[in-house]
């Protein structure tokens, strides 16, 4: 029987077959020659020491033992372009999942999307890092793959329902992501290897009868008797269907604006923000590995801390290792960061999100927009760090202990983030008490990563687009809206995701369910 066992070894056998065949083969007193096949099920980094070690759970294979490669399929999908019709609004992992999944239970797709095809929106990341414009319907949010396909990847959610995500990750290996995805206890696909993945998943939805638009924004809902007819695109075209998936993301503001304006119910959530700080790589690997030198056997070290300061939750969100920050505003007149990687997370620099959850109460000064209340304070930061930068796609920055101190930088080295800063106070962008918590929060972290809290660090401001500042209400079993028949709110952006694999899992579980009402 093939044998199943826990090990920790060192990086340096972890990365190599021939020593671990070794290494093994001792363990468990055969000859190396006596291994067939190595499987590898789990990989994870043991850091807590000071030297190193890898985690794995294998199945050894001996000779002789029963085994096959086993090589991971799409599911059988047949052709649906003659089936009942969907409306799938956004094709972000929710959209583009939810069609994957209607087309596998027999019904047709018809994907509306405001960006461009992968190709094309790299045009628009160009102008907006280069000559500081800002497309609003193609950017680092918008477009196909959504805000997940120029980013960093990380796949891990904080879902417990593994049996989903495995069959998340299993159809990305489908469609050509490492193997990898499956065994890593943090995956990551890499802004390289995502538009790929995402231009393939379009393809095998056109293949099986689905259809894809691009440059297609929904403007309004046809909604009768409190029931879906179908949409409107902004050339005044109709397109109808009475089941709409509404995947619009949670940048897509004009949607929330539509619902609030049709009275159709949304409600204000909590979301967090804060600032993107950004560390030379060298220096986080050398605080998480405790080393000067991270060597060649170990990846680009991430972090993810939290604390609690002044009753709020501070943490770090979004962390890219090797990665470099990116412009995310989806509108003129506002800026905004996250941060991107490159699968091989080989850029000189280490950014991640520091945000603090807000509260409902926080939203106050602006009530008198009611649902929207959280959004207009979202966009007010946005906006003031845009004025304050100088008008441009530049953003804010300080370094980090400046910041603790209140004291503008008198100089900001360059940083990753391409259209370049503006040395400001961050007090000045932030209301006071987020501010304060940001500045005690700092000189937390330094206490838990020594090293953490340096004036090498520099912090780019705002991160504020972590999460949905409005849900879309829906019914907890069917998964429609409380209130509109055929509609059902889906993703991030109606505040039931957090991230690509959580995302698509609830594009998939909106199709299962559509389907179910058809049955
Ligand atoms: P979205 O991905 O936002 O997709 C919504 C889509 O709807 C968009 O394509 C948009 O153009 C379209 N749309 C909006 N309005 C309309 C309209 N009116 N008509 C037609 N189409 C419309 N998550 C991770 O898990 N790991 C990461 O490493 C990671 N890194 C990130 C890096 C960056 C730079 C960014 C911006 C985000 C990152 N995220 C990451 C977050 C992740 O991308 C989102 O959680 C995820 O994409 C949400 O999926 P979604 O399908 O719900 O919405």
């Amino acid at each position: 029987m093939p044998r199943e066992l826990l090990l920790q070894v060192t990086p340096e056998i972890a990365a190599n077959e021939l020593l671990l065949k070794d290494y093994l083969s001792k363990q468990i007193k055969v000859s190396p020659k006596e291994i067939q096949h190595i499987s590898i099920l789990k990989r994870s980094i043991d850091a807590r020491q000071k030297a190193i070690k890898i985690n794995l759970k294998v199945i050894i294979y001996l000779q002789g033992e029963p085994f096959q490669e086993t090589k991971i399929e799409l599911p059988s999908y047949k052709d649906v372009s003659s089936a009942q019709e969907v409306i799938v609004v956004g094709a972000g992992p929710a959209g583009l999942f939810a069609a994957l999944q209607l087309i596998e239970l027999g019904l047709k797709p018809i994907v509306i999307e405001r960006g461009k095809d992968v190709r094309g929106r790299r045009r628009d990341l160009k102008a907006i890092n280069v000559d500081h414009l800002v497309n609003e319907d193609s950017n680092y949010c918008f477009g196909e793959g959504g805000a997940g396909t120029y980013s960093d990847g990380k796949l891990y959610t904080r879902s417990k329902k593994r049996g989903d995500v495995t069959r998340i990750l299993e159809l990305l290996v489908a469609f050509g992501a490492s193997e990898d995805i499956l065994v890593e206890a943090h995956p990551h696909i890499g802004t390289n290897k995502l538009p790929k993945i995402i231009e393939d998943i379009r393809n095998k939805i056109i293949e099986f009868g689905g259809q894809v638009l691009f440059d297609t924004r929904v403007t309004d809902i046809l909604v009768k008797n409190n029931e879906v007819e179908g949409i409107i695109t902004q050339t005044g075209d109709k397109i109808l269907a009475n089941k709409l998936i509404l995947a619009t993301g949670h940048s897509a503001r004009d949607i929330f604006e539509l619902l609030d304006k049709k009275k159709i119910f949304i409600e204000a959530k909590p979301f967090a923000l804060g600032v993107r700080a950004e560390h030379s790589q060298e220096l986080i690997d050398s605080i998480q590995y405790s080393c000067d030198y991270r060597g060649e056997h170990l990846p680009p070290a991430p972090y993810s801390i939290v604390k609690q300061v002044n009753g709020r939750g501070m943490y770090s969100f979004c962390m890219c290792p090797g990665g470099v920050i990116a412009p995310c505003a989806t509108s003129p007149g506002e800026v905004v960061t996250n941060g991107w990687s490159p699968s091989k997370r080989d850029q000189a620099t280490a950014n991640s999100g520091i945000v603090i959850e807000l509260k409902l109460e926080d939203f106050k000064p602006f009530e008198k927009f009611g649902a929207l209340a959280g959004m207009e304070f979202q966009k007010s930061i946005e906006q003031k760090a845009w004025h304050l930068a100088g008008e441009t796609q530049k953003v804010p920055a300080q370094r980090m202990i400046d910041f603790t101190q209140n004291k503008v930088s008198a100089d900001i080295p360059k940083t990753s983030y391409v259209p370049g800063t503006t040395s400001v106070e961050m007090g000045q962008v932030f209301p006071g008490f987020l501010s304060q918590i940001l500045r005690e929060g700092f000189k937390e972290f330094g206490k838990s990563m020594r090293g953490y809290l340096t004036n090498e660090a520099i912090l780019h401001a705002p991160e504020s687009r972590t999460s949905s500042p409005v849900r879309i209400p829906r019914d907890p079993i069917t998964y429609e809206h409380l209130q509109i028949k055929g509609l059902y709110p889906c993703g991030e952006g109606a505040g039931y995701a957090g991230g690509i694999i959580s995302a698509a899992i609830d594009g998939e579980k909106c199709a299962l369910m559509i389907a179910e009402t058809l049955k």
